[in-house]
């Protein structure tokens, strides 16, 4: 269209007053599109190297030295400009680089978690039935049992020995590395269980991972694939089957990260939710070097649980990281937390025309509309949400808007369909305003998670734009 050409009202009515949403592939600049290539490759092999919290917190340990980060130590003098980091136990991560104003002026902290889904090992896991060696599992997070079933699985975890000696483990991501599997039913004889409904399809103690079938050779006793298991296992790690009860293990699919579609414009993977917002919000701060304010990148566990435990965002761990910098000024935490500002940085549910019928289309996030802002989460008439104020979310647009972000608006699903959480609610329980930001998922908590990379990168940019306003 010329641009020249004069509008009539109803063109330019609609120009300056409706609010229209497009496809990031159109508002993008094309000389931004090999960055986000760039960008998503170190995310794939982000994932590739970050199967479980732990994990994550190692390689994002590396990224971070590598980029000048140095381990903070509770009264470390620091000035404007340096890096640090602490481990929580090595579940959960804090970083840090420390601005030109005070922390009673806040800081700017993205905040996202590193845990997924994923099979647990219960405490006493090995068994053998009918010759047949299994692993019992306890699932982690929202999972939908039937998708776990028949698919390639890898073990990832540590073992502690009665001694304290830590043991990692982990099989299935090396070349030539075996797998493991949970069986399913042929159709031939799935005539009763095809009858149910698919959450009680597949039981929860149904889900034992098929871990070997050779029984001990010239041996006349019971259990001969479990002990020859045991003997492997003792062979390999030191251990013996009392020491599962001190072990944290969990099968997790044994995907690594690809592109999916012939334009390659997706990833598929497990552990999107929320390693993509976790890997946006350290990958930018990580880019940070004399901001404002104190930029704070928080990678946090145990979100698909609820939040709880010691590495969880309900965990003082977070607070004690901001107190001890804070006292390092001399500032009160309270004066510090009023003043912050929080992205909590995790995925949302992307519009899917295969079951449309969940969704409301005019607040739904679309795949490559770019970072997905969510004013409010939770369930039942936003229960359990902490609904950030309009103001706050003025705040987030201006921001991005102003940094060329591409980002929508987005709603998880249509009212009373279900619903979800993030660490958002702790975070605003702390007094910091608080917005929910992220990538919009397809198929989330599934072994094989999509995203589309132009949300991945502008989620990235929409990081970096809000530690450095
Ligand atoms: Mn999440
Ligand atoms: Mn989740």
């Amino acid at each position: 269209m010329d641009e020249n050409k004069e509008l009539t009202r109803g063109e330019r009515l609609r120009k300056d007053l409706a609010y229209e949403r497009k496809n990031g592939y159109d508002r993008v600049e094309p000389e931004e599109l090999e960055a986000m290539e760039a960008y998503c490759t170190g995310y794939r092999q982000f994932l590739d190297a970050g199967k479980t919290e732990r994990e994550c917190v190692d390689r994002a340990v590396a990224l971070a030295e590598a980029a000048g980060f140095r381990a903070y130590q509770r009264g470390m003098e620091l000035k404007p400009g340096d890096k640090i980091y602490q481990a929580n136990r090595g579940k959960a991560l804090m970083l840090a680089v420390i601005g030109r104003e005070k922390l009673d002026q806040g800081v700017c902290i993205g905040a996202a978690h590193i845990d997924s889904p994923r099979l647990d090992l219960k405490q006493n896991p090995l068994y053998e039935a009918d010759e047949l060696g299994f692993f019992k599992t306890h699932y982690y997070g929202g999972i939908r049992k039937y998708q776990w079933v028949t698919i390639p699985l890898e073990l990832h975890g540590v073992i502690v020995l009665k001694n304290g000696q830590s043991v990692r483990v982990s099989v299935g991501n090396g070349e030539g590395d075996p797998l493991f599997t949970i069986d399913d039913l042929l159709p031939h004889l799935a005539s009763d269980q095809s009858k149910k409904p698919l959450h009680e399809a597949i039981s929860g103690e149904s889900l034992n991972i098929l871990i070997g079938s050779r029984p001990l050779r010239d041996d006349e006793g019971k259990d001969r694939v479990k002990i020859s298991i045991l003997e492997l296992l003792n062979r390999k790690y030191g251990m013996s089957e009392e020491d599962f009860i001190s072990a944290e293990l969990c099968a997790v699919p044994a995907f690594p990260a690809r592109d999916v579609g012939f334009d390659r414009s997706l990833i598929g993977a497990y552990g999107h939710d929320d390693r993509v917002c976790a890997y946006a919000s350290l990958a930018a701060l990580l880019q940070v070097t004399m901001p404002r304010r104190t930029a704070v990148c928080m990678l946090a566990d145990k979100e698909e649980i609820g939040s709880e435990g010691v590495s969880g965002m309900q965990s003082a761990a977070f607070d004690a990281f901001m107190a001890d910098l804070c006292a390092g000024q001399n500032v009160p935490l309270r004066a510090c937390y009023e003043k912050s500002f929080c992205l909590s940085a995790d995925v949302t549910a992307a519009y899917d025309p295969n079951f449309a019928e969940v969704y409301e289309k005019r607040n739904s996030a679309f795949v490559n509309y770019g970072m997905g802002l969510c004013k409010y989460t939770g369930s039942r008439g936003k229960s359990g949400a902490s609904d950030a104020s309009a103001e706050v979310v003025a705040y987030a647009r201006r921001v991005l808007d102003e940094a060329g972000v591409i980002w929508q608006m987005a709603e998880l699903g249509k009212v009373d369909q279900g619903g979800g959480g993030t660490v958002a609610a702790y975070m605003a329980r702390r007094n910091i305003d608080t917005l929910d930001a992220g990538v919009p998922v397809l198929s989330m908590h599934s072994p094989f998670e999509t995203v589309g990379k132009l949300d991945c990168y502008m989620t990235f940019k929409g990081m970096k734009a809000m530690y450095e306003a």
